[in-house]
């Protein structure tokens, strides 16, 4: 599949290819161009030609274009999440809803495409005061493998709702779908150029957005230590930069809340996704006097759990997505144990369809666990749960809190006094109660401390990608 630029499918200047794996059988699905500066240079300056018309139509019509897009998507759902699963590995089902989200994102941003407002004042001194709004140019937008369609439609659906254009760059192991949903944008009327999508290595995609004198905005979704590295870049160009980096959300369970309901949150949340999600509750506090039943709980809701092909109808969590996060979620579990600072508790076996040459993990259970331990202090983006009792509110809100991410937290009780108590004191960018990993397209989302700055999602997301100018008119 070939790359988009100018509203059509563009092969590399170079010609030269890379392949996107089925993580499932470790076998080639797909080859896509491995694109040079020359080609992200030519993507950003059919996005500044784009920027000229897509900017001066009128709010509605850029309503138009997004409604008809998410209306397409939504009725070729079964094939692009077919598409999904096979470059990313999630199971169908986990697809479709994706699919479905990226829908839902883009009819929540042509609702507000509208809703574009100014301000106005009027003093003596001054005259007439106006603050208009007015899109910022060509962003680009870089984007991680765990949720291609979904994180896509956060930034390209806002992006262009305020009037920006855009050149996308989706990650080397999960391009295919983000490639083929920007067919589709295209196909419902949006002007040639407004989204380009450029396949490649980041070292070469991603740097060449990060110095590119057209680009005006840049958002990313990664892991830390690349946010970092692009910052780095980026800063003497003074480009506007948002950064949604890991997480390693704490969930916190009460001892009045539902055991069941909560440890079937914590075992839907963890583990979705192969437990590849920014936002997955990463560590379990479970205050002491129902720990033993929790763990239970646990137990028994992880052995519903079927590792597989996610093709496959009875497969519950696909592969990761590829070698070196199966190499990475390993080690960090042997860290662990190794240095006796966690033990594994219950391990799930791997389904009768996960093929041996698949990047399979099985979901495992850690106990006995140190606030020190790896698998604590860094982000695991794999099936890995580790839980710890704590004794009181206050030591449940600082083995919370000893983490360097602030993405999620979740607090589990039947008492608003305890959520009063216990939400002021996360720092985190999200709280959530009685639930995890819900993130509606009308809310704001995004991270504290090593997580990031910015946020996407809800009304003022359209703020990333306008500029306000004030006009003070004394006549
Ligand atoms: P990476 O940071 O490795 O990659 C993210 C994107 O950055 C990819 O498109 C990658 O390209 C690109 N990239 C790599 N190197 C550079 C570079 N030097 N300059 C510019 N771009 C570059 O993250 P992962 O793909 O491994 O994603 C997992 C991470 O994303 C986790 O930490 C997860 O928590 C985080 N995440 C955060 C979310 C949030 O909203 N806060 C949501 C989802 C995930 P290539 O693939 O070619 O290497």
């Amino acid at each position: 599949m070939d790359m988009r630029i100018g509203g059509i499918f563009t092969p590399s200047e170079s010609e030269h290819s890379f392949s996107v794996m089925n993580p499932a059988y470790n076998t080639v699905h797909e080859t896509v161009p491995l694109s040079s500066h020359a080609d992200v240079k030519h993507a950003a300056l059919s996005a500044q030609d784009a920027f000229a018309i897509w900017s001066e139509e009128e709010p509605i019509f850029r309503a138009k274009v997004l409604f008809r897009a998410a209306e397409r998507v939504r009725s070729e759902s079964a094939s692009l999440a077919s598409l999904l699963t096979h470059e990313q590995g999630k199971p169908l089902r986990e697809s479709i809803n994706e699919i479905q989200g990226f829908a839902r994102v883009l009819e929540y941003y042509a609702s507000i495409c509208s809703q574009i407002q100014g301000d106005y004042s009027y003093s003596k001194a001054y005259g007439h005061s106006f603050v208009v709004k007015n899109p910022v140019g060509v962003c680009a937008a870089i984007i991680p493998w765990n949720l291609p369609a979904l994180i896509m439609s956060w930034k390209v659906g806002s992006a262009l709702a305020a009037g920006c254009t855009v050149v996308l760059k989706p990650a080397s192991t999960a391009p295919l779908t983000c490639l083929r949903l920007g067919e589709i944008l295209d196909d419902s009327g949006l002007t040639p150029g407004a989204l380009n999508i450029i396949t490649g290595p980041g070292t070469v995609v991603g740097e060449e957005l990060a110095t590119n004198p057209h680009i005006a905005a840049v958002s990313f979704t990664g892991e830390a230590e690349t946010g970092k590295h692009l910052a780095q870049k980026i800063s003497p160009s003074l480009k506007r930069l948002t950064l949604e980096l890991g997480g390693s959300d704490p969930m916190i369970v009460c001892a009045d809340a539902s055991i069941t309901q909560a440890a079937a949150g914590a075992v839907a949340g963890r583990f979705f996704n192969c437990g590849q999600t920014c936002v997955a509750p990463k560590r379990l506090f479970v205050e002491s006097s129902i720990y033993d039943s929790f763990i239970q709980e646990l137990i028994s809701a992880m052995q519903h759990i079927v590792p597989g092909d996610g093709m496959h109808q009875k497969t519950t969590m696909g592969p990761l997505n590829n070698l070196t996060q199966k190499e990475i979620a390993s080690e960090q579990i042997r860290d662990t144990t190794d240095a006796k600072q966690g033990s594994i508790r219950y391990q799930g076996r791997l389904g009768e369809h996960a093929d041996p040459s698949g990047f399979f993990l099985p979901p495992t259970l850690l106990t006995d666990i140190s606030p020190d331990a790896p698998v604590m202090q860094q982000e695991v983006f794999g099936p890995v749960l580790p839980v710890m009792p704590f004794t009181s509110v206050d030591e449940a809100i600082d083995l919370a809190n000893n983490t360097k991410y602030g993405l999620g937290a979740s607090i589990w009780t039947t008492q608003l006094e305890t959520v009063h108590k216990i939400a002021p004191s996360l720092r985190s960018g999200v709280v959530w109660v009685n639930q995890h990993l819900k993130v509606p397209p009308e809310i704001p989302f995004g991270g504290v401390k090593g997580s990031g700055f910015g946020r996407e999602n809800g009304p003022r997301a359209l703020d990333n990608y306008l500029e306000e100018k004030s006009i003070l008119i004394k006549l």
